[in-house]
């Protein structure tokens, strides 16, 4: 916050800002007939209605875009875990590529705005974004995945800022920027007729939260963990923040559960720890560790080309277990 002394006093203040409808900054932020004497802190209750910034009607009017926008789609699936680094874009982009293969529509939104992984991954680093027909289209994969990705527009040699009014204060709007930047990137893509839509979530359970929260009922959320106490513990976590709103915990699946030994073909353990997770949400399907996904990941290359090993294998009984969940009853497809 800037110190007393470098805010605008009352007096010098322009009376007609767009948006203050002609209203003395006095009135406007000293509520009615309750204007503060000079250099005493305003707070929050001392402003009247939205202060004249029409915040109100811009968060509605992009509210209308959004929803306007996300009508074609049929499921909103947010893959989050709390922890980072335990394969939450690897299985948003391979799960994603699973359910492709079976011809369903499918879109990521990376939301991981400082950590971007899908622009590498989905092989769509560097690609351009085009106008639509309406809105702005998304790049593709190889395999008709469209994605949104901080990676495709931000070099890896640079970081995302965040700009803030004052220097050296971006943490202060840090989450007002970041999803005000989320609601505008789902505002103004093109996301179509959609059976999925796949948000790759940043770490940090109380995120999880917010994210479920903007987002809003429509979006069920599929967690991730690894087979250690210290990735178990955090995901606990997030299933008890989550379950105190009403959204849709699809289960979770447990990555790098194994290491799979190209050399002899077996399954070796990777973690020592006991094999109940403790988590009491339905657990989708295990996943080995295998170097050659990592590779995969590094390089960009699909998913078809570990089409019968292990994790190929894995990978398609969970995109099942996803599709069984979110459309109970519905006759598996071929
Ligand atoms: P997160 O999104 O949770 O931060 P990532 O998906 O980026 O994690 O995974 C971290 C690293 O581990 C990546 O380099 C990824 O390729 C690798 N990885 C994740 N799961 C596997 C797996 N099952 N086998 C091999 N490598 C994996």
């Amino acid at each position: 916050m800037a110190p007393r002394s470098e805010r605008p006093s009352a007096a010098s203040e322009p009376r007609e800002r767009s948006g203050d409808r002609g209203v003395p900054a006095s009135e406007r932020a000293g509520g009615s007939g309750g204007a503060k004497p000079p250099g005493e802190m305003k707070t929050y209750h001392d402003i009247v209605g939205d202060g004249g910034s029409r915040i109100l009607e811009q968060v509605a009017e992009q509210r209308a875009r959004i929803t306007d926008g996300l009508a074609g789609v049929r499921h909103l699936v947010a893959v989050g875990s709390g922890k980072g680094g335990v394969g939450k874009s690897t299985l948003t982009l391979h799960l994603a590529s699973a359910l492709r293969a079976r011809g369903l529509r499918i879109a990521i939104l990376d939301a991981d705005f400082n950590g971007p992984s899908q622009a590498r991954m989905a092989g769509v680093e560097g690609a351009l974004f085009v106008p639509g027909s309406r809105k702005v289209a998304l790049p593709r994969t190889s395999d008709g995945i469209a994605v949104f990705s901080m990676g495709s527009l931000i070099p890896e040699s640079e970081a995302l800022e965040f700009e803030s009014a004052a220097h050296g204060e971006s943490h202060t709007w840090r989450a007002t920027r970041e999803f005000a930047l989320l609601g505008e990137i789902l505002a103004s893509s093109e996301w179509g007729t959609l059976d999925l839509l796949m948000f790759d979530l940043p770490p940090g359970a109380e995120r999880t939260v917010q994210f479920a929260d903007f987002l809003g009922p429509r979006a069920s959320f599929l967690l991730v963990t690894i087979p250690s106490e210290v990735s178990r513990g955090v995901v606990a976590r997030s299933v008890a923040a989550l379950s105190k709103g009403s959204h849709r915990i699809l289960g979770y699946v447990e990555n790098m559960s194994g290491y799979y030994c190209r050399d002899c073909g077996a399954i070796r353990p990777l973690f020592v720890s006991p094999d109940a997770s403790g988590l009491e949400i339905p657990c989708l399907g295990t996943v080995p560790f295998d170097p050659e996904l990592a590779r995969h990941c590094d390089r960009g290359i699909p998913l078809a080309e570990l089409t019968g090993t292990p994790v190929g294998q894995a990978l398609e009984q969970i995109a099942q277990q996803l599709l069984d969940s979110l459309e109970p009853g519905k006759e598996p497809s071929p």
